[in-house]
Formats: C-alpha cells, structure tokens, sequence
C-alpha cells in the first residue's frame, strides 16, 4: 500500500531503531529525514562553509546531490556520489547539524526531495515510515498515521552513552538536551507534536515493545 507513517520526536529518543523495525516488519520502506540534514551539514564543513553564516549555507545548499536509499535493513545516505552514513555521525556534525537546519533554504530544498521521495511523481511506490522532527506537521500533513515520539532525557542519556560504549553520561544528557532546546525553540519547523499524532513515551518500554505498539497503530 502507500500508507504514510510520520514519526516525530527528541533526540535519542529510538526513532531511528523503531522506524526501521516497523518498517522491516510491515514492508515499508524506510526515509530518515535527520541524516539528510546532517549530509548536508558534513558537505558545508568539508567545504569550509561557515555553519553559522545563514547567507554561505543558503547560497550553496543547491549545490550538492543527495540520495537517500530507503531499505530499512541497509539505508544510505549519498552525498555527490559519496557514501557519507558513517561520516554523518561524528559529533563535529552533531554539534553543526541545528544551525543548518534552521536555514530556510536548507529546509525547503529537503522538503522538496523529501516529498520526492515519500510520493514519486509519476510513479507508484510503495509505503513508508518517515522520521524527523517535522513530518506529521509540516513534510506529510495527511499521513495515515502520526507519532510523537519522546522519552525522559535522563533515561535517553544513559542509551545513547551505553551505545557510545560508556561515553559520559551527564554530558551526553547536556547535548541532547540542548539539541532538543534548539529543535523545539526554532522559528522554522519547530519539533512540535502535530495535528492527530499519538504521543508515545518510550521511557520505560523496550525497543521490541515500541515496535510492536508501532505496528499495531499501523495495522488498526
Ligand atoms: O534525527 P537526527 O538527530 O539525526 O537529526 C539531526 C538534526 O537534524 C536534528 O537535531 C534537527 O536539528 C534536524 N532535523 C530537522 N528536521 C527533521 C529531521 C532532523 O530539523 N525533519
């Protein structure tokens, strides 16, 4: 089918883990939305665009080609040809990655291929589990389904630094924090929980059990 499944939340809060397992179990394909802003915040820094200087990132941010591969086992991020999934995870482009997305130009030019990429014009495709922080509210409005997703920073902290393989917890809990502070506060887009999206804490569930409610939201 072409059901629609936006997904919006904090960070850290286990979309990305969540996402790709609805998505594995019902078939869908895959998108996520933050790791096309963070391809395009690793393509500023290697071309020593000033993250900070709206005018630089807007003036260049048509200048580079992105692809997203939306298999949920195996989703890619291109970048001018280049594989960048594992580059776009350092924290040079966490700590740049807000800054850029709250560019307007950056945004419109992701919604655009975002928007490609949920509904190819032209051509059937089948559906989709869509994360970010602006899918239900502003990227795909009329999804069949709406979640927002959040959970205690404190218990998000502690995921992310045993992730990390025992990164410092209290600091890790400060960046998230504040990313969410940046993401929640912007003018553009702001995280918000939209119009008909179920607002789902994660704190005290397992991933399995977060799927599973998930897919059960779905299937209804
Ligand atoms: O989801 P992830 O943490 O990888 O997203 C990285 C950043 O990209 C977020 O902190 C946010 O600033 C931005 N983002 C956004 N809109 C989206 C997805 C991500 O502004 N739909």
């Amino acid at each position: 089918g072409r059901i629609v499944v936006a997904v919006d939340g904090t960070s850290g809060s286990g979309k990305s883990s969540t996402c790709r397992g609805v998505a594995e179990r019902l078939g869908l394909r895959y998108l996520d939305t933050g790791a096309m802003f963070r391809a395009v915040t690793w393509w500023m820094l290697e071309h020593d665009v000033d993250v900070h200087d709206a005018d630089a990132v807007s003036a260049r941010v048509d200048h580079l080609v992105l692809a997203s591969g939306t298999d949920p086992r195996d989703p890619t991020i291109e970048v001018d040809g280049q594989d960048v999934s594992v580059q776009i995870r350092t924290d040079e482009v966490t700590r740049s990655v807000s800054p850029v997305s709250t560019v307007p130009a950056v945004r419109a030019r992701l919604l655009d291929l975002q928007r490609q990429i949920i509904a190819p014009p032209g051509q059937p495709s089948g559906g989709i589990v869509v994360e970010g922080r602006d899918i239900g509210s502003v990227v795909w409005p009329q999804a069949e389904v709406k979640v927002y997703v959040t959970a205690d920073p404190a218990a998000r902290a502690a995921r992310r630094a045993r992730e990390e393989g025992g990164s410092d917890v209290g600091a890790t809990e400060r960046v998230l924090r504040e990313r969410d502070r940046i993401d929640s506060g912007r003018a553009t887009a702001p995280l918000v929980q939209a119009d008909g999206a179920v607002h789902l804490d994660t704190t005290s569930y397992t991933l399995d059990e977060v799927v599973s409610l998930l897919v059960g939201l779905v299937e209804q």
